[in-house]
């Protein structure tokens, strides 16, 4: 086996997905530093990644994601649902919706408050600043100016987008939004996404792309890490095979996972770190006795309604449209702008599911397209869709592993709405979606409800609904939880508890849930973490937040 020199490198990352493209560029500021970046996938060359609307179309390409699945899920219909998660420099920020969110204020002061000093909502809303560039919300408190990730309204959004605001209008009882990443993210409004002049704008295009050339920083791809190199209680690199050939690569101060939730827990594992019986039953010697890794898996879950409609308005593809569909070509090709700019998701609503909620626990999705049919990129014909999402689950899942096989992939039992309090969002999202299509505003599309359909109606058949059509948006969290108690397998500044010279900086250190999409609380964390080993101090709080 071939050993890298010994110290050649100071920090090696492992994964070049959101959090790690963040990490090792941090790091690599300084040119005394040497990092070293693995990738399993390769660099993030596809066209589809870079168009913002054919964002299913890069979902769908198998190069470029790991097309994990839960295990057959009890409570829905014992279907195994699928998990995207990229394998690409970017990681699953370069085939996501590009929907820019931090979360509630509230989320991360519970963060705080379990035992995790520094991380309230004062103390981390200065690292959301220092990564966003925004040209929109100059003299906001609330937003950052020359960043490296472009976040900004999309500039023409389909006018359904405004048909679905008023509809709220015309239901009433909840606030408008103007600004949900101001101080209060909660209500109807447009939103914001990462794309910039017309593409996406994900960590690896924002950080990675701009440090890719100093000398000091070597990112390796088409390289898996297969484990861990404990020796003696500490990190010592990783064993990973690099173009087909095994490798040690060694870092001569720390190892940071960065490999998402699902493999950085997956990694542990098969380092030797995690729950004794799950590591003995696969025969790998235990290192360290860690009964939280792979431990409070969770994951945001959806159900739609789906309109279909002869209007043309909605983006989608229709012999009617064709001339339409050239043009937008053409303003893509010549300006990148127009509809193929979108990342279609471009109104929201952040709400409360019932009166006694202390925050939105519901997430209203709108998206002014038919759903994608197939392997074709853009949607064909024409309707609408709102999609529920609940917002903090009370079901608790597992990453486990498959084997000793460090090529196999995790076993993740999800154990999706397994307590059914986490109906009750889903089914209140799924009337109020209802009540929203049946709204003036939306009068004049004539559009027939495709999904669920009208035949259903009673709660009994909207719970079967639910448990048919539930699908996840993709933010698995928490299975590497920062924390104080026995069960956190990171401390406070994301040390592996128990292994020296380990770090877990990714979507997996997630103390509790955060109420909305997690790319860019990820990036946050990325961003913190690089001050934090390189001990520098944190940043003041921002004035007037
Ligand atoms: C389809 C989809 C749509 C989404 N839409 C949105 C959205 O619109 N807005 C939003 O905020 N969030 C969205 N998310 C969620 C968000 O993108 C993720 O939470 C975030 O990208 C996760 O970042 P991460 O750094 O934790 O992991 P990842 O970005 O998944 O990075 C992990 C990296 O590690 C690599 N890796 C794993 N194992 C190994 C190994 N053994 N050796 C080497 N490399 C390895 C992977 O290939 C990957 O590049 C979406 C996610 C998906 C999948």
């Amino acid at each position: 086996m071939n050993t890298s020199d010994v110290n050649s490198h100071d920090y090696i990352v492992v994964g070049a997905g959101t959090a790690g493209c963040v990490l090792a560029a941090r790091l690599s500021e300084d040119p005394a530093i040497r990092v070293c970046l693995i990738e399993a996938g390769g660099w993030d060359r596809h066209p589809f990644i870079h168009v913002p609307a054919l964002v299913g179309a890069a979902i769908a390409q198998r190069s470029l994601n790991w097309r994990f699945m839960t295990e057959p899920q009890a409570a829905l219909d014992h279907r195994r649902i699928p998990l995207p998660r990229g394998r690409v420099i970017g990681g699953s920020g370069s085939i996501n919706g590009m929907v820019y969110f931090r979360g509630q204020p509230q989320d991360y002061d519970e963060w705080a408050a379990a035992g995790n000093p520094g991380w309230s909502w004062r103390e981390v809303l200065p690292y959301f600043l220092r990564s966003e560039d925004n040209p929109e919300q100059r003299g906001s408190p609330y937003h950052g100016q020359g960043g490296p990730i472009r976040v900004a309204h999309i500039p023409k959004p389909n006018p359904l987008n405004h048909v679905f605001l008023e509809a709220f209008a015309q239901v009433g009882g909840y606030p408008a939004c103007d600004d949900f990443t101001g101080p209060k993210p909660e209500g109807y409004g447009l939103r914001q996404g990462t794309i910039r002049a017309g593409r996406r704008d994900s960590s690896a295009a924002a950080y990675l792309r701009p440090a890719k050339s100093r000398s000091n920083l070597t990112v390796l791809t088409g390289a898996r890490v297969l484990r861990v190199l404990i020796e003696s209680g500490r990190a010592s690199g990783v064993e990973a095979l690099v173009q087909g050939e095994r490798r040690r690569i060694l870092a001569g101060r720390e190892t940071v996972l960065c490999a998402g939730a699902l493999q950085s827990p997956q990694l542990l594992m098969l380092s030797g770190v995690g729950p004794p019986e799950e590591l003995q039953r696969h025969g790998i010697e235990v290192r360290y006795a860690a009964a939280g890794v792979g431990a409070h898996y969770r994951d945001h879950l959806s159900v739609p309604v789906t309109m279909e409609t002869s209007d043309t308005q909605s983006y989608g593809l229709s012999w009617r449209t064709l001339p339409r569909a050239a043009l937008n070509l053409a303003q893509y090709a010549f300006g990148r702008h127009g509809p193929l700019a979108s990342n279609v998701f471009e109104s929201t609503a952040f709400i409360r599911s019932h009166p006694g909620a202390d925050r939105p626990d519901l997430q209203m999705v709108f998206q002014p397209a038919r759903r994608n049919r197939g392997s074709f990129p853009l949607p064909l014909g024409h309707g609408f869709v709102i999609n529920s999402v609940g917002l903090y689950p009370r079901s608790r899942g597992r990453i486990l592993l498959a084997g000793a096989d460090p090529f196999a992939a995790p076993r993740v039992e999800a154990n999706l709405l397994a307590d059914r309090a986490d109906l009750a969002p889903l089914l209140a999202g799924l009337k109020l979606a209802r009540r929203l299509f049946a709204a003036p505003a939306f009068a004049r599309y004539r559009a027939l409800e495709v999904t669920p359909g009208p035949a259903i109606r009673s709660d009994a058949d909207l719970e079967a609904y639910v448990r048919r059509m539930a699908a996840t948006v993709h933010h698995p969290l928490s299975t590497c939880r920062m924390g104080a108690d026995g069960d956190a397998v990171v401390d406070a500044e994301l040390r592996v508890r128990g292994v020296a010279a380990l770090r877990v900086v990714d979507g997996s250190i997630f103390p509790v849930m955060i109420g909305g999409n997690t790319n860019a609380p990820i990036v946050m964390v990325a961003e913190k973490a690089a001050d934090l080993m390189l001990g520098r101090p944190p940043p003041a709080p921002v004035a007037g937040t």
